[in-house]
C-alpha cells in the first residue's frame, strides 16, 4: 500500500488538499485525513509542496517508429520507455502511421507488449493511414474483438496527399467494422483520423454522418491544430458531439507555415465554447516532423516527442492562463473518455493508480507512478531497461 499525505489533489478538477490511498494497481481512497498504523507494506509518500495528477494519456504514438517520407533515412526510431515515463505519460495508444509496408502491426503489438512488461499501460490501433487498412488476422472487427491491446482503428488519413483517399461509402464501411469490433468486446471501437493539409479538412466526417448511421463522434480527428481554418472546423466538430485532438509536437517552421500552438488552440477552443472534455491533447511521439521549402525539397526533419505533452499543459497554464485541472482534462480525463479506457485517466476510489506529482511551483514531474508502481522517484527514473534505446 502507498499512502499520499497533504497533495494537492487534481481529479482532474480540483478536489483541495487531500491525502490519497493506494492498494497494489488501485486507488482505493481519498479524503482529508487518512491516518493508518504504520505496518509492514506501508509506503507513506510525503507529497507536500505537489498537486497530485492523474498519469497523462498521450492517444497517438509512433510506439515502434514511423515517418520515411523523406526517404530511408527518415524513419525514426521506436519510442524509448523513459521518454514516455519522464513525460508523465503512464497510458498510450500506439499508431502505425504512412509506412505500413516496412512496418508492421505486429511489430506494434510486440512493442506495446514490452513497454507494459515495462509498467505502462499501452493500446493500439489496429490499421495505419491506408485502405484498405492492414490487419493481424484479416478483418479489423476481428483485431478489434480478438487482441486485448487493440481498441480502435487509425489513424485512417483523410484530406492528405499521402492517404487513400476514400470516399465517404468506403470510411462509412471501414468506420462500421471499428464500430461493431468495439460494440461486441466492450472497447471504444473508436477511428483515430489524420487529418492532413488539404483544405477539405473534415469535409468526409461530417459527410459520413450526414449520409450514412455511423454518427460523427465514431470519428476521432488528430492534427485538428494544423492551420486555423481546420481549427475553425474542428470547434464546429467538437460541439456537433465529436472529440478532436490537437498535436503537441511541432517545429518553429511548422509554426511559422500556420500551424497553431497546442495551448494556443486550447484557449481559443475554450473561448469558442467547446467543452473540454470534447478536447484532447497528443504527441505525435516518434513521427517525423520534415519540413519542406517552396520546391518542396527536404530542409528540416525532426522528431515529435512524448515530453510535449507536458510542455504543452505546462504552457496552457502559463501562457494561456486555463485553469489546471480544466487544462489537465486534456490529458487525462478527456482522452481516457473517447478511447473507452473506464479505470484511466482519474484520481478517484476504485481507478488505476496511475499518479504524477507535479511540483506546484512550476509544474515539473518530480514522481510517477504506473498501476501503483513507481517508475520514477525524485532521483529520476527507477526501473532499468536492458538497453539504453529500449
Ligand atoms: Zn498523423
Amino acid at each position: 500500500m502507498k499512502l499520499f499525505k497533504h497533495a494537492r489533489v487534481f481529479a482532474p478538477n480540483d478536489l483541495g488538499q487531500k491525502d490519497v490511498l493506494v492498494s497494489g494497481n488501485k486507488i482505493i481512497a481519498i479524503d482529508a485525513q487518512i491516518n493508518l498504523q504504520s505496518s509492514h507494506g506501508l509506503q507513506v509518500i510525503d507529497a507536500t509542496g505537489h498537486y497530485l495528477v492523474p498519469g497523462f494519456i498521450d492517444s497517438l504514438v509512433h510506439i515502434s517508429g514511423g515517418g520515411g517520407e523523406g526517404g530511408f533515412k527518415t524513419r525514426t526510431p521506436q519510442m524509448p520507455f523513459s521518454d514516455a515515463v519522464e513525460a508523465g505519460v503512464t497510458t498510450m495508444v500506439g499508431v502505425l502511421g504512412t509506412d505500413s509496408i516496412t512496418r508492421s502491426i505486429e511489430d506494434m503489438l510486440a512493442r506495446a507488449k514490452a513497454l507494459k512488461e515495462f509498467g505502462l499501460s499501452v493500446y493500439c490501433h489496429t490499421g495505419s493511414y491506408h485502405y484498405p487498412a492492414p490487419t493481424i488476422t484479416g478483418a479489423i472487427e476481428k483485431d478489434i474483438m480478438l487482441i486485448d491491446e487493440f481498441i480502435g482503428l487509425g489513424e485512417i488519413a483523410i484530406s492528405d496527399h499521402r492517404g487513400s483517399q476514400l470516399s465517404w461509402q468506403e470510411l462509412a464501411k471501414v468506420a462500421s467494422k471499428a464500430r461493431v469490433g468495439g460494440m461486441l468486446s466492450g472497447k471504444s471501437g473508436i477511428v483515430s483520423v489524420h487529418v492532413g493539409d488539404s483544405s477539405s479538412g473534415l469535409d468526409l466526417l461530417f459527410e459520413v454522418a450526414k449520409n450514412s448511421d455511423v454518427p460523427l463522434s465514431q470519428f476521432y480527428p488528430t492534427h485538428v491544430n494544423r492551420n486555423s481554418d481546420l481549427l475553425t472546423q474542428g470547434f464546429e466538430f467538437a460541439k456537433a458531439g465529436g472529440v478532436i485532438d490537437f498535436t503537441t509536437s511541432t517545429t518553429d517552421q511548422i509554426l511559422a507555415e500556420g500551424e497553431v500552438a497546442a495551448d494556443d488552440a486550447v484557449r481559443q477552443a475554450l473561448a469558442d465554447g467547446v467543452d473540454p472534455m470534447h478536447i484532447t491533447l497528443s504527441s505525435d511521439g516518434n513521427a517525423s516532423l520534415p519540413c519542406f521549402d517552396k520546391q518542396g525539397r527536404l530542409i528540416d526533419l525532426q522528431i515529435g516527442r512524448v515530453s510535449s505533452l507536458h510542455k504543452s499543459l505546462v504552457s496552457c497554464v502559463h501562457k494561456q492562463e486555463i485553469d489546471l485541472g480544466t487544462a489537465l482534462m486534456t490529458v487525462t480525463q478527456s482522452p481516457a473518455n473517447v478511447l473507452g479506457l473506464d479505470n484511466k485517466g482519474q484520481i478517484s476510489p476504485g481507478f488505476d493508480a496511475d499518479i504524477v506529482l507535479l511540483d506546484e511551483m512550476d509544474l515539473a514531474i518530480k514522481q510517477v507512478y504506473a498501476m501503483g508502481e513507481c517508475l520514477m522517484g525524485e532521483g529520476g527514473l527507477i526501473k532499468a531497461t536492458y538497453f539504453a534505446e529500449a
